[in-house]
């Protein structure tokens, strides 16, 4: 650029010099330039004076200097316009480049925070319960839930059944399939199985009716649907079901193996949480078995006493059972057991505790809970009692016998202070002998055992 700078002054500077000399009459110059006239005259096709000539030389040079003059200028012009361009694509790129940083950095934080709540998620692994709600939370980061119409469901597989079952949902639930239980020969459970990794559908796929069609209007722009397998060891324990903007699974696309990872570290602890259950349910029944149910008897033993609380402990025993099985054969009795368990199970809190206490026998243990009247107790278990029993007789109500069914309970309350002295076996006895008391006196009853009401109540 300087270059051609201090060239275009030394050209004007040569033109003054030019027209200054012709206008001056310098006799030096034009001496000479009288010797050139001389010599060019002969081969000039017209006859000139020497002023004429002068003239000419002049008009002549001028031309050639502004058209030197014009063409330097528009060498820097397009020089200059290159340049520009230049700097303007260094600065572009620059650009670009602060914002694939930005972008990276977005990443690497939201990876972060998902990192965070996975591990949370993890910590939670015993409880299965617990665990499916913290994969359902994950799920639901993955595909920005809360900024569109995203809908997160987890569907485990039930081994009895061999069918996918829905467990949870996150601003969904089991209304918004067309079924809460599927075959893993229906889509897009199958696909997935074969693929043995996660898969991006759309909800338009018509060979997948999962969902209802009227739900499919409220999910409005979120028709990408991500089916993720959560599999151990080449089995699959479950699936999630994910529908979500297209963008957000393009994303996801992106950052596959991060992903990846974090849903066989979820499938581990999953699996680890089921195995954890089976070994502590009753496979008939799916309460608790009689072994970790007495284990955490005792524990909440201990916990009432630390926080001087009543605890109550019911027996559940079905009323002329043994008919079913006479009449109907083992399996309609097995039948039977299910709907019972899961009659009390319906009724009971949360924080209750039921188990399989032996064949046709089931026990319930509902800590900080007293008889009903005390100030401590929330629902008392004299009503919770009598709500178990009045399910079963409702339920099997008008059925012909044997299946007329009902059940006695007996009841034990230990209150605090006054029964602090009371061992679980001491508890366990006189549950025992309440139970007795509601048969012998005409079974379909509840028989309580608490110093201010020892009668039976129904
Ligand atoms: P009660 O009203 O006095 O309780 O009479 P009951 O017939 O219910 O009591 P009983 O103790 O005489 O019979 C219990 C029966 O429960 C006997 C047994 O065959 C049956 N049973 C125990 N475990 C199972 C099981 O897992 N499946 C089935 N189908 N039956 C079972
Ligand atoms: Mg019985
Ligand atoms: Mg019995």
């Amino acid at each position: 650029m300087s270059f051609l700078r201090g060239l275009l002054w030394f050209l004007l500077a040569m033109l003054l010099i030019v027209v200054a000399t012709y206008v001056t009459g310098n006799y030096e110059v034009t001496d000479r330039f009288t010797g050139v006239f001389l010599t060019v005259q002969q081969w000039l096709p017209v006859t000139l004076n020497f002023e004429q000539f002068l003239v000419i030389l002049t008009v002549v040079s001028l031309l050639l200097v502004g058209l030197f003059v014009s063409g330097c200028v528009a060498a820097l012009v397009f020089m200059g316009g290159r340049l520009s361009l230049a700097h303007q694509k260094v600065f572009a790129q620059a650009g670009a480049s602060k914002k694939e940083v930005g972008h990276i950095k977005e990443q690497h934080q939201r990876q972060y925070e998902q990192l965070l709540s996975f591990g949370q998620t993890l910590t939670k692994r015993l409880d299965k319960r617990m665990l499916i709600q913290g994969i359902v939370e994950a799920a639901s980061r993955v595909v920005s839930v809360s900024q569109a119409n995203a809908v997160v469901s987890c569907w485990l597989l039930n081994f009895e059944t061999d069918t996918f079952r829905f467990e949870m949902g996150r601003y969904c639930d089991e209304t918004f399939f067309t079924k809460k239980e599927c075959l893993p020969t229906e889509q897009p459970f199958a696909r997935v199985l074969t693929a043995q990794k996660s898969l991006i559908f759309s909800v338009r796929d018509e060979s997948i009716t999962l969902l209802k069609p009227d739900q499919m209007a409220k999910l409005g722009a979120a028709t990408g649907l991500l089916v993720v397998p959560l599999i151990v060891e080449s089995s699959v324990l479950g699936m999630l079901i994910m529908f979500c903007h297209p963008d957000v699974l393009k994303g996801y696309e992106e950052q596959l193996p991060f992903y990846n990872a974090i849903w066989a570290e979820l499938s581990l602890a999953l699996a680890i949480a089921i195995q954890g259950e089976v070994a502590i349910l009753d496979r008939l029944t799916g309460v608790h078995n009689r072994e970790y149910f007495m284990k955490r008897f005792m524990q909440e033993l201990e916990r009432a006493n630390r926080f001087q609380q009543p605890l109550s402990l019911l027996m559940i025993d079905i009323d002329d059972f043994k008919a079913v099985n006479d009449t109907l054969g083992h399996p309609q009795g097995d039948a039977v057991l299910k709907i019972i368990a899961k009659l009390i199970r319906q009724e009971v809190r949360a924080i209750d505790l039921v188990g399989r206490y032996g064949g046709e026998e089931f026990i319930a243990m509902l800590p900080e809970t007293g008889y009903g009247e005390e100030s401590a107790s929330a629902v008392g278990s004299m009503a919770l009692a009598e709500r178990i029993r009045k399910a079963v007789d409702e339920e099997f109500k008008g059925m012909q016998k044997p299946l007329n069914l009902t059940v006695s309970v007996g009841l034990a309350v230990r209150r605090f202070p006054e029964d602090r002295q009371v061992d679980h076996r001491e508890l366990l006895r006189l549950a025992d002998e309440q139970l007795y008391r509601a048969k012998t006196s005409g079974k379909n009853k509840v028989c309580a055992v608490v110093p201010e009401k020892p009668e039976a109540v129904s």
